[in-house]
């Protein structure tokens, strides 16, 4: 393709999605107009989609779930300004939410506090008092990874004036009102799950764990395994998380020590927001900072030069990578962790058990002692991984009747 040809080619697959975008933008708008007559309604290229959105004066008195609504429409609609590559335009739609403001992405947050990356730069910002987080039945406004709209004044101060619709949300029960849920992180896409094959030693159930949580959250879960070069002969550790593979989870061999497998991680972060995920000395911050040299991933530590820190912080870092996507750091993952499951449900999040299940004698068949087992059967004739069973039993064991 010539280089014309791959831009026409590219300009109708972006036409293409703009144009699914702008109906669901039409399919979001209210039927009605509600109590106020003087919502802004403006033509950008030809698109009305931020017509009757006005942050500023309306947070508290918008009927349930309107306010949802426009925040949808906004997201969509700056995202197509995004995506037509048009940073003027960006700038002059994100203004008329009645915020003068610009696009940015919560990158840390501490208390009332929190900072916002807006391309290049970053700015610490406080959130406008009429934010309320009633409406979305979290208890806190903004989390790391939301998209919000700031405004910053002639000193130099932001402010963030609109947290825009999340796509995702990793919530966990609020450390005060534990009825309720705080949100911990916004906008995931994927769980990296790392492991090392030796130094620590490989710990099937743990990915298991993980695999569940990211089932639970709706992640796309993708598994890296970390220090090939300990490995004794690579066949033993393929065969070992070949099961993984037929399951059609993604497995990505690598060696932050020799560079081996790193590409293939750079592509499966590229362009998402990825949590990560794994014990502590499986080689997180060495392979991140073979990503991309420069990025440390270590949260809550204290520079001892400079005396700068970041004990401020909760403890939720959002890395962005240059070659776009970002990288969620927070030492919490545990606690996304299985606690609301029950014994009873388990076998729902291992497919294969799932599958197998319905040719057990007993309906309610734990797959542990019970004669007539189809589970057992398979494991015992080879069809079914005994690893895996043996972490189905093992998790099953840990969680509540
Ligand atoms: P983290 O706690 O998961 O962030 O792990 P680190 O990145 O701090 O790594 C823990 C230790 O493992 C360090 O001593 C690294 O040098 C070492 N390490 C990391 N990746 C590899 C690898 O691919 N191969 C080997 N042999 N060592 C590694
Ligand atoms: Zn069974």
């Amino acid at each position: 393709m010539s280089n014309r040809e791959e831009k026409r080619w590219r300009h109708n697959q972006a036409a293409k999605t703009m144009r699914s975008m702008r109906k669901e933008i039409k399919r979001n708008r209210k039927p009605k107009r509600v109590r106020r007559k003087d919502w802004n309604t403006y033509q950008l290229h030809g698109l009305d989609f931020l017509e009757e959105v006005d942050y500023s004066q309306n947070e508290r008195v918008m009927p349930r779930g309107e306010r949802e609504r426009q925040r949808a429409n906004v997201r969509l609609g700056l995202e197509l300004l995004k995506r037509e590559g048009d940073q003027t335009v960006v700038e002059e739609v994100s203004a008329v939410d009645g915020a003068h403001g610009q696009p940015g992405t919560v990158v840390e947050v501490s208390r009332d506090l929190c900072r916002v990356e807006l391309g290049q730069r970053s700015l610490v910002c406080t959130l406008r008092g009429s934010l309320s987080a009633e409406e979305t039945g979290y208890t806190n406004v903004v989390a790391v990874g939301d998209e919000v709209i700031i405004s910053e004044n002639k000193a130099g101060q932001g402010v963030v004036e609109a947290v825009l619709a999340r796509r995702s949300v990793l919530a966990r029960p609020d450390v005060f009102r534990s009825h309720l849920q705080q949100v911990v992180v916004a906008n995931v896409d994927q769980l990296l799950i790392v492991a090392s094959w030796r130094e620590p030693h490989i710990w099937l159930e743990l990915i298991d764990r993980y695999l569940i949580a990211a089932q639970k959250y709706s992640l796309l879960p993708v598994i890296c395994v970390n220090k090939i070069d300990l490995a004794e002969d690579l066949e033993s550790c393929r065969a070992t998380l070949e099961p993984y593979q037929g399951l059609g989870y993604q497995v990505i061999f690598t060696s932050a020590l020799t560079g081996n497998g790193v590409g293939t991680l750079r592509e499966a972060l590229r362009r998402r927001t990825s949590v990560l995920a794994g014990l502590s000395g499986v080689g997180k911050s060495s392979l991140l900072a073979t990503v991309q040299p420069g990025l440390q991933l270590r949260v809550g530590q204290v520079n001892e030069q400079s005396g700068e820190g970041r004990h401020t912080t909760t403890q939720v870092v959002l890395h962005r990578l240059e070659m776009g996507g970002c990288v969620v750091d927070t030492p919490g993952m545990r606690e996304f962790g299985l606690s609301s499951l029950r014994r009873g449900e388990l076998a729902n999040y291992y497919p294969e058990i799932a599958a197998l299940a319905t040719a057990c004698h007993f309906g309610d068949c734990a797959h542990i002692y019970e004669p007539g087992c189809a589970v057992k059967a398979a494991v015992q004739q080879g069809q079914l991984p005994a690893s895996r069973h043996n972490s189905y039993q093992k998790i099953y064991h840990s969680l509540p009747a």
